[in-house]
Parts: C-alpha cells; structure tokens; sequence
C-alpha cells in the first residue's frame, strides 16, 4: 500500500512510458537507466500557490495554482499552463512528465515542467482574466526566468493570457526577459508560434503516410476527423485542407460539429469562423442560432452538431483520426469503432489523447499483416508547439526574429527528426517478429527517455 494520494492521470502517463521500456532491450543493454527511470518519476520540485484576485462585482475570488518543474536535465523546464477548473496535481504531473520527453525529442535543449490554475476562463470578462493573470504571475515569478522556467500556454492560456503575465513579471522584475513563450510578434514573440503544434501535427503525419505507403500518397484524398476547436485543431484543420484533405469533424466540450454528408469537407474560411468564435468564447453549438453571425455560413444541409459525443464515431469512412483536445479522448471503444470506419493513421495533438485501452487496440492492429493501422503518441507528433518555443527562446536570446520561411523550414526539419528517430529506436530496441510495424510509441518513448537519462 502505497503512502501517496492516487493519481490516475500522471500512473496512467507513468505506466505508459515505463512499460515500453520494459517491454524493450533497453535496460538489458543499460541497467543503469533503471535507476534514471526511478529517480525521473519524481518532479525535482512542485511549487503550490494561492491566487487570490477580485471579480467584476468587486467579490474577493480564490484559485490553486501550481507549476511543476519536473526535469531540468536538458535545460531550463519548459511546458505549458493549463487554465481549466480540472486542473489538479495529477494532470498537471502527467503532463509535467510528459514533456521532459517531448523537449527531448524535439532535438532543442529543454527540461520539463508544467503548470496552471483549476481557474475556469469559461464565461469570465477580459478584466476578470486580467486580474487573474496578474495575480497568478505574482506567485509565479519567484519561482521563473529565462535561465530558470519557462512557461508558455496549453489549455485556457493564449496570446492574450501570456501578454497579461509578461507584463506582470515584466513590471515586477523591471527587467525584460524571454521567460514566456507564445508571446505576440510585435513583443518578441515568433513567427508560426501560434500555429506549430497544429501544422507540426500535419508534418508528422506526412511523414507517417509517405512512410507506409513507400511514397505513393498524400494528404490528398483522405478523410481526416479531428476533435477539439482551439489552437491546435485549427491550424491542424487548415494545414490538412492546403495538404488536399478532407476534415470531417471538429468538436467542443459540450458536443461534435460533424459534415452531413459523404462529399464535403470544412473550408478555411469556415475554420476562421470557428476561430472567430473561440475567441468569443462561445460554444460551437451556438452557431445554429438565428441570430448568429455565422448562421449562413453553416447550414444545417452541410453541417450536423451532435450534443454531448466526440465525433469519431460519427463521420462515416475516415483515413486519418487526429485527437486535439484535451487527455483520454479515446476510449477502447472508440478505437475500436475508428479501426472499423477505415482509419489507418491515428496521431495526437493532444497530449495523452488515447485511453491506454484505446493505446493497446491500435498497437495490436500493428501486427495484423493486412491494413495495419500506424499510432503516434503525443509527445512524438504534436512536439511541434513545445520545438517553436524552443526557438522562439533562441530568437530572444540572440535578439533576433527569423522569417516565418526560416521557422516553419525548421520545424518541418524538427518533426522529420522526431518520426524517423521513433521509427529507428523502435527498430534498434524493440523485440519483432519482423512482420509488423515498429511501435512508433515506444520507439519515441525510448528515444526521448534515453536523451534524458544519459544527461542525468
Ligand atoms: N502546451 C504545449 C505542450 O503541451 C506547449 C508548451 C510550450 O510551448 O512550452 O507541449
């Protein structure tokens, strides 16, 4: 019996990573990472706060904050803030450790953290995010730097939000610093920032197609169901359509916007619809009202919502199923529906996007000779965001902005990198029969935690 609270999602991210280890030769060739592997499940420090801030009724408001600085064998930790009333310390230690792997991955030297707020940005006024912000970098900064940590957004943190907290711990460390990423352009931010877990999401996967079809297809011509409507579904959704493909789906917490038919896909210009309404925060279903902006844009002949699924049961025939919401948003089930409707690659945006059920069922489809099926882990095929970070520190370090041509022909070199070298690891330390597909799942996960080992 274990003394700790239980965790499920950081056992969960845990035992994924762990047992794709065992399951490989790596600790017969190195016993020594053993001991690595022990003394990486346990953050280097966790940091818990109070943020106390004042609503627009002028009513005193309370909220947890945490920034977990999980690995900082690479570098300096680097990951994200989640702002989302689930947020405790086990999703937050699940994606602290995950992201040590990930930044390993992307080649860029970058330790691991993660942090946010159970702070619900659903439903709050601009000033009531600002005050929160304000408040939140007030504790945070004691704890961050360029050199130090370096959060950036996730789930709830935006542009906008990353300007409230820069200006804060600007303001508080008179001192300009790139200890944020995911800043605006004109304030040091990078080009292609705002769309590289997206875009890099659809790198990967390029690389994943033209591998398995030994060059002969494309995006072209395949139907791809993506979940989630923010940042990462988005420019997901509008790199695959310029790729020639079709997306099919994309969806929210309270249900799926889903195409109607077996012909029509989504257009840019409905995507940027649905990024307009992100910005409002208003919920996807709110775009069939009669007196909604957009209701012309989508009718209800293209378009159906369906309350309360996620969609991918629910779009027919699909190629290509791309999670870009939020952790476990495939069940066993699901997969198993998904294998049924055709799909023969599966990658996340998300980080931990598939169920180990879900994991485990796309794993063994591997080893079926006819019509396997490829899966990418989150932190192999959305490393992407965390790698424009990366470089978006090395542009305020040197004083420098690179072109947009320069970071996006960097991060497609990165997302190249990360493909082939899951694929070569898997090759190198995983047991095969050689009738089946390399596991691109251990293969990243040995990869990356092999990087991180060898530097502790
Ligand atoms: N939240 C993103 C991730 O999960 C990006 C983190 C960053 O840019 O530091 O990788």
């Amino acid at each position: 019996m274990s003394n700790l609270p239980s965790e499920p999602e950081f056992e969960q991210a845990y035992k994924e990573l762990a047992s794709t280890l065992e399951n490989s030769s790596l600790f017969q060739k190195h016993p020594e990472y053993r001991k690595a592997l022990k003394v990486a499940s346990i953050p280097e420090r966790v940091i818990q706060f109070r943020v106390v801030w004042e609503d627009d009724k002028g009513e005193l408001q309370v909220n947890r904050g945490y920034r977990v600085q999980f690995n900082s064998a690479l570098g300096p930790y680097k990951g994200g803030l989640r702002f989302h009333p689930s947020v405790n310390l086990s999703i937050l230690k699940f994606l602290g450790f995950e992201q040590i792997f990930k930044n390993a991955l992307t080649g860029l030297n970058m330790g691991g953290g993660k942090g946010g707020a159970d702070f619900d940005p659903k439903g709050k006024s601009d000033n009531e995010i600002r005050k929160f912000c304000v408040g939140f970098m007030t504790e945070l900064s004691r704890h961050i730097g360029a050199d130090t940590d370096v959060p950036a957004g996730d789930i709830g943190v935006s542009g906008r939000e990353i300007g409230y907290m820069f200006g804060q711990y600007k303001k508080l460390r008179n001192q300009w610093e790139g200890v944020l990423t995911g800043k605006g352009l004109s304030w040091g931010g990078s080009l292609i920032r705002p769309e590289a877990t997206g875009y890099g999401l659809v790198y990967y996967v390029q690389h994943m197609i033209q591998h398995a079809s030994k060059g002969k297809e494309s995006f072209e011509g395949k139907r791809v169901v993506v979940s989630g409507s923010g940042n990462v579904a988005q420019y997901a959704a509008l790199k695959v359509i310029e790729l020639g493909g079709t997306v099919v789906s994309l969806s929210d917490s309270k249900g799926s916007l889903v195409i109607a038919n077996e012909t029509d896909g989504f257009t840019p210009e409905e995507i940027h619809a649905i990024a307009d309404l992100k910005v409002a925060r208003r919920q996807l279903s709110s775009i069939f009202s009669a007196d909604a902006a957009e209701a012309k844009l989508f009718s209800t002949e293209k378009f159906k919502y369906i309350e309360n699924v996620r969609p991918w049961l629910h779009v027919g025939k699909v190629d290509v199923a791309l999670p870009c919401a939020t952790q476990n948003e495939i069940s066993g089930e699901e997969a198993k529906g998904l294998i049924d409707a055709g799909v023969k690659f599966v990658a996340e945006g998300s980080n931990m996007g598939s169920t180990q059920e879900a994991i485990d069922i796309f794993e063994a489809d591997r080893t079926s000779k006819t019509d396997s099926i490829w899966y990418a882990p989150g932190k192999a095929a959305n490393l992407g965001g965390v790698a424009v970070s990366g470089l978006e520190m090395a542009q305020n370090s040197a004083r420098l902005s690179w072109t947009r041509e320069e970071v996006d022909a960097k991060l497609k070199d990165i997302m190249k990198a990360s493909f082939e070298n899951g694929l070569e690891t898997a090759k190198q330390f995983v047991p095969s029969s050689g009738e089946e597909l390399p596991s691109l799942v251990a293969g990243s996960n040995i990869a990356g935690f092999m990087k991180v080992a060898a530097a502790m």
